[in-house]
């Protein structure tokens, strides 16, 4: 089984807090999706054939994307790739793109799940953040996503945004569980550089909050999600039982996948390959039949940090054979050695060869994951 990303570079508004490679310039959408359909082809040989359960149209923003042309890229993977019947593809969308007749097109298209962009129910820090739609508008999406018959959905929240007070969040998050959701993904906000928010850190207008108010935020998360019968199957992912994205489940578990647009990613078991950020020079390359992408064959130590870094953060954790059978005998008694120290302290808990994160372990999952990487 294997997965295929197609990454959409446009967006109508730039978030301040966003450092994925997006554009403004929607006018180059057709010429974009030709070279996309192109791209497909050129490449329908990177998965070996391999059979695919699940497609994820991320971005950027793909419900800029009208109904007619999510369809034809549907048509084009199916004519190039061997779909499963039953596979997931998701589609991500931004509240204020979507209505029920549009919903209802793009699941006739194939598209069984959709990721809705909410981020918050707060109208301020919607704004804030320079998201460009409102709560009422992410009310009236799921609405129009449940009315039209979609009933697999995933909503993205963002937590640690300077100012937002911990009842301001728990109450974001009663408000997303109040829905009929089965997946929710939240994420703590990270002030990246290059961003208008990593500009205003860089002349002391905005810091990150502090440690503190983090934990408790994280730690609200996990009551309430909890609480709702969602089960938490990786640092920022939580499910109701049987929905886990098998998008993300993939990327976790080392299946292969092919990202198609620009700045997508790729990986096969050995080598890993990315595609140029930049659309002038993706449409370019692709035009003149060039697969536009950079490809690196990974050395043991390359495999290890990734496996580490990808599992450690999930439910299913480490586990020591996988680790010794992809890398060596040696790894696995690096990791071994490395270990025993966070067990002792709680923050890692072992059972037979499987190694995972505590719940304590969670609040500093990158410090943890950092300290066992190989150097
Ligand atoms: S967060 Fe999404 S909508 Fe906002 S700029 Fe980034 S890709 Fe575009």
């Amino acid at each position: 089984m294997a997965g295929i990303y197609i990454h959409i570079p446009f967006c109508k508004k730039k978030c301040h807090y966003c450092d994925f490679y997006k554009t403004l310039d929607t006018g180059l959408a057709d010429r974009f999706l030709e070279a996309l359909k192109k791209e497909l082809v050129l490449q329908n040989n990177y998965l070996d054939k391999s059979i695919i359960n699940t497609i994820y149209i991320g971005g950027g923003t793909p419900s800029v994307l009208s109904a007619v042309q999510v369809r034809e890229i549907i048509d084009t993977l199916n004519n190039n790739f061997s779909i499963d019947g039953d596979a997931e593809i998701t589609m991500e969308a931004n509240p204020d793109d979507i209505d029920k007749v549009y919903v209802r097109d793009i699941k006739r298209s194939g598209i069984n799940r959709i990721s809705l962009g909410i981020q918050s129910w707060n109208d301020e820090i919607l704004s804030f953040l320079n998201r460009r739609h409102n709560a009422e508008q992410a009310e009236q999406a799921l609405n129009s996503i449940f009315e039209a018959g979609i009933d697999n959905v995933s909503a993205d929240l963002i937590y640690g945004i300077p100012g937002m007070t911990p009842g301001e969040w728990r109450e974001n998050l009663l408000k997303t569980f109040s829905y009929d959701l089965v997946h929710l993904s939240a994420y703590h906000l990270t002030i990246e550089p290059g961003t208008v928010f990593g500009k205003m850190k860089d002349q002391g207008e905005l810091s990150e909050i502090d440690e503190g108010m983090s934990e408790k935020q994280f730690r609200t998360l996990l009551d309430i999600s909890e609480k709702k019968g969602f089960e938490q199957y990786e640092i920022s992912n939580f499910c109701r039982e049987g929905y886990h994205s098998i998008h993300n489940t993939n990327y976790w578990k080392r299946e292969p996948y092919l990202g198609l647009g620009p700045s997508a990613h790729s990986f096969n078991g050995e080598q890993r390959q990315w595609n140029v950020s930049k659309l002038s020079v993706y449409l370019r390359n692709v035009e003149n039949e060039i697969v536009p992408a950079e490809s690196e064959t990974l050395e043991k130590k390359d495999l290890y940090n990734e496996y580490i870094m990808t599992s450690l953060r999930t439910m299913w954790g480490v586990n020591l054979d996988y680790l010794e059978e992809i890398t060596d005998k040696e790894s696995r008694d690096y990791m071994n050695n490395l270990v025993v120290r966070f067990i002792k302290y709680g923050m890692v808990s072992r059972n037979q060869n499987n190694i995972v994160l505590t719940d304590q372990g969670k609040m500093i999952s990158d410090n943890i994951i950092s300290e066992l990487m190989m150097v």
